[in-house]
C-alpha cells in the first residue's frame, strides 16, 4: 500500500482500478443523462420526403424568369397540398401548387415561393420575385440519411438526442448502467438527523451529503446506516456493501485507536491501494480495490468538509467513468484571488471559494474558515482553488486554478438578447 502520495498519484491509482459498467436497455425517455452503449444507425431518412419549409407556392423556378413586383409572373393554381398529404400528384409546367410548411413537394416542382412574395388572384397566383431553384425546399435525407451513424456509442444523451431517437422510431436504447454506491457512517457519537443530540452526539451528516453528491451525478446511493466504533459493527455494514459497485464509508480512517476501517477492509480481503494523500482537507483518504469481483472502496475522512472534498476529487471521477463518461473532470478557470492566502509548504490545499465575474476576470473569494469541520464553507463555495503543494503564499491579485463546482456564478439576471 502506498502512503503520503500526491493527489495526482492518488487519482491515477483510483482510475486505474475503475471499470466501466455494463449496459442495460431503457425506454428512450429514461435514457436522458445516460451514456449510450450502442451505435444508433438510422434505418430511415429524415425528413422522409422532400418538403416545403414555408407556407407559399410550389412551382418550377424557370416559370418565373424575369418576374418582379411590377411585372409578376402569373401562374394558374393547379391544386393544394398540405402537411400529411401523400404528395404523389405531379405539377404540370407553367402552374403553381398552393403548399403549406411540411407538405411534400409535388413531383415536377423544384422551388417554393413564400406566400409573402406572391399575390393571390382568384384561381391564379402572381409571383413577384425571381426565385432561385431549390429555395425553401427541405431535401429528403438532409438531416439524416438511411444507414448513417447518428449517435455513436459513448454519447452523453441530451434532450436533443431523445428527440432524434424518437424521430428515428427508437423506443428503447442500450445505455451504461448507473453505479450503485453503498454509503455508511462510522462513529459512536453519530445519530440520524432526527436523533437525540444530547451528550455531545452529532448527526451523521456525511451520509446525507455523500448520498446527495451521488444523486447529483446520476449514481444510485444505498444507505447502510451508522456503524459503532467496534470492528464487528463496522464489518457487518461493510459486508452489506460488498455487492454494490462502490462502497463509501466516512470516518475511522485516521490514526486513532478506534479507527478500524482499514483493518476491517483487510479482513474482508480488500487490498488497500493507498492511505494518506498530501492534501488538505482530506489527508486520511484510504482507497481499496478487490482483485476480482468486489466494489471500489473509499474510506473518506469523517470531517464533513474532508468527506465532501475527497468525494469531489476522487469518488466523483470514478463514478463518472463507471457510468461511461469520458470527460471526468470539472471545468477549470484561472481566477484572480480576492484575498491573500498562506500555508506551510508540503501539502496541496483545496480552498473553498465563491466566484464572481468582474471586468472580464473571474474573482475567487475564500469562504471564511477553511477548517475541515466547517460545512458552511462548502455550502457557500462555487469552486475549489488549487493552492499548490510547494507554494506557501498566494497574494491578493495573483491567479490560481479553480475547479468550478457550481457554474451558477455564470448565470445571468438579464437575457442577453
Ligand atoms: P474520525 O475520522 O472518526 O476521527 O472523525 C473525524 C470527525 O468527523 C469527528 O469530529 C467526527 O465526529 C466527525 N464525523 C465522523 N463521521 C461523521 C459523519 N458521518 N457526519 C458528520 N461528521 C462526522
Ligand atoms: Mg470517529
Amino acid at each position: 500500500m502506498r502512503t503520503g502520495i500526491t493527489p495526482a498519484e492518488a487519482l491515477r491509482i483510483v482510475l486505474e482500478h475503475t471499470p466501466v459498467l455494463g449496459a442495460e436497455t431503457l425506454p428512450v425517455p429514461d435514457a436522458l443523462g445516460r451514456i449510450s452503449a450502442e451505435p444508433v444507425v438510422s434505418t430511415r431518412r429524415l425528413p422522409p420526403l422532400t418538403n416545403s419549409a414555408m407556407d407559399g407556392f410550389a412551382l418550377r423556378a424557370e416559370d418565373c424568369r424575369g418576374a418582379s413586383a411590377e411585372r409578376p409572373a402569373t401562374l394558374p393554381i393547379a391544386f393544394e397540398v398540405a402537411a400529411g398529404d401523400p404528395g404523389t400528384r405531379a405539377l404540370p409546367a407553367g402552374r403553381a401548387a398552393r403548399i403549406f410548411t411540411g407538405a411534400p413537394l409535388p413531383p415536377g416542382s423544384d422551388t417554393i415561393v413564400r406566400q409573402e412574395d406572391t399575390l393571390r388572384r382568384g384561381d391564379a397566383v402572381e409571383i413577384r420575385i425571381v426565385p432561385s431553384r431549390g429555395d425553401h425546399v427541405r431535401r429528403a435525407g438532409e438531416d439524416v440519411e438511411a444507414g448513417e451513424l447518428v449517435i455513436p456509442p459513448g454519447t452523453l444523451l441530451s434532450a436533443a438526442h431523445v428527440g432524434m431517437l424518437a424521430s428515428l422510431g427508437r423506443s428503447v436504447l442500450s445505455v451504461r448502467q448507473r453505479p450503485r454506491v453503498a454509503i455508511l457512517s462510522g462513529g459512536d457519537e453519530l445519530v440520524e438527523p432526527d436523533g437525540d443530540v444530547s451528550g455531545g452526539r452529532i448527526v451523521a451528516s456525511n451520509s446525507w451529503s455523500l448520498a446527495a453528491s451521488c444523486r447529483e451525478l446520476g449514481a444510485l446511493p444505498v444507505y447502510l446506516g451508522i456503524a459503532q466504533d467496534r470492528p464487528e459493527s463496522l464489518e457487518l455494514l461493510l459486508r452489506a456493501g460488498l455487492a454494490s459497485d462502490v462502497l463509501v464509508s466516512s470516518a475511522g480512517v485516521s490514526v486513532g485507536d478506534r479507527d478500524y476501517v482499514r483493518g476491517v477492509l483487510q479482513k474482508l480481503g480488500c487490498p488497500l491501494r493507498f492511505h494518506g494523500v498530501q492534501m488538505k482537507p482530506g489527508y486520511p483518504l484510504t482507497f481499496g480495490a478487490f482483485e476480482g469481483r468486489g466494489p471500489l472502496v473509499f474510506g473518506l475522512p469523517g470531517n464533513p468538509v474532508s468527506a465532501l472534498v475527497t468525494f469531489e476529487l476522487f469518488v466523483r471521477p470514478a463514478l463518472l467513468r463507471m457510468a461511461g463518461h469520458t470527460r471526468l473532470h470539472r471545468p477549470q478557470v484561472e481566477a484572480t484571488l480576492a484575498e491573500t492566502l498562506s500555508k506551510p509548504p508540503g501539502r496541496m490545499h483545496f480552498v473553498r471559494v465563491r466566484l464572481s465575474r468582474e471586468a472580464g476576470r473571474v474573482l475567487a473569494h475564500p469562504t471564511g474558515s477553511q477548517s475541515s469541520g466547517v460545512l458552511r464553507s462548502v455550502c457557500e463555495a462555487q469552486g475549489l482553488l488549487h493552492f499548490p503543494a510547494e507554494a506557501s503564499l498566494l497574494r491578493a491579485g495573483d491567479t490560481a486554478t479553480v475547479r468550478v463546482l457550481d457554474a451558477g456564478f455564470l448565470a445571468a439576471d438579464e437575457p442577453g438578447f
